[in-house]
């Protein structure tokens, strides 16, 4: 590991959203391919920094792919190929020069099956990320940043007292709000959450909807959902992904939540909001 990154992450450390305009995420003509079967053609989203975007449709349309490529995960997978550009705050995060662990770090993500490392305490848990991204952290700091990044996630005073305790001990809700927290800590720009409550009951899921809330206002966030309550209520932007037999994916319809729920413009967004499809 060079010593150029390993400063550059531990400057970057303390720093809330640094830069201009911080966690602008913008997708330019995205296509993407497993094999021979094209699975997105040309989507190009603009992810504003501070605010929400719901990514809603049907199964099938692309949304968790799109995910996976705005953080290069996509690319790890056998025979997936993309096109496009990812832009973070206009510098593209697929730059010959930029390192994939720069760009996990600023762009996390969060799956719908809560994954915390089950044998792994709390406190570990949340700290994962810091090593596996290069970035150094003096204990205290370690300390103080377990109980930030816990308090954030909305997770700090149920586990304050369990903090030794394995991580699947936890609840299945408990659990996804460690991952959030592990997410945290590395101090993302963007979080991506892929239907990060379908496998949570309603009184966690509305946990994790106040947590997003709060978290916008320092990470920008981009959530695939299929509950649209959970849209209109967590989201400040939504754009809505649609494929058909032989058609890719791609969006039909973009705009401020409460106008795509509101007067969506495409009949076929209006029959998916109101759950007609
Ligand atoms: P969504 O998240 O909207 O349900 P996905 O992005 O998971 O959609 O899938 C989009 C398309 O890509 C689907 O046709 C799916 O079968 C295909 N697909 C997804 N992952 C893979 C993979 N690892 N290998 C091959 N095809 C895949
Ligand atoms: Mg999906």
């Amino acid at each position: 590991m060079s010593v150029t990154e390993n400063s550059a992450a531990t400057v970057a450390l303390p720093v809330v959203r640094p830069g201009g305009v911080p966690g602008g995420l913008e997708a330019r003509e995205v296509s993407a391919w497993f094999g021979e079967h094209k699975v997105l053609e040309q989507v190009s989203l603009d992810m504003p920094a501070g605010q929400v975007t719901s990514l809603i449709g049907p199964s099938g349309c692309g949304k968790s792919t799109f995910l996976r490529i705005l953080n290069r995960m996509h690319e790890l997978i056998p025979g997936a190929a993309l096109a496009g550009e990812v832009l973070l705050d206009g510098a593209d995060v697929y730059a010959p020069d930029r390192r994939l662990t720069d760009a996990r770090r600023r762009i996390g993500m969060v799956f719908q099956k809560p994954n915390p490392f089950p044998a792994m305490s709390v406190y570990d848990n949340v700290t994962a990320g810091l090593k596996l991204t290069g970035v150094r952290v003096s204990r205290s700091e370690r300390d103080r940043l377990v109980e930030e990044c816990l308090t954030k996630a909305g997770l700090w005073n149920e586990v304050r007292d369990r903090l030794r305790q394995p991580g699947g001990a936890l609840s299945g809700g408990q659990q996804q709000r460690l991952c959030i927290a592990r997410s945290l800590a590395v101090r993302p720009q963007v979080l991506l959450m892929d239907e990060p409550c379908s496998a949570l009951d309603p009184t966690s899921t509305r946990r994790i909807e106040e947590t997003i809330r709060e978290l916008v206002s320092e990470v920008t966030i981009v959530i695939v959902t299929h509950n649209m309550q959970q849209a209109a209520r967590v989201s400040d932007r939504c754009a809505f992904f649609l494929a058909s037999p032989g058609v890719p994916g791609g969006i039909v319809e973009y705009g401020p939540t409460p106008a795509m729920f509101g007067s969506p413009q495409d009949p076929r967004t209006a029959d998916y909001v109101h759950g007609r499809f």
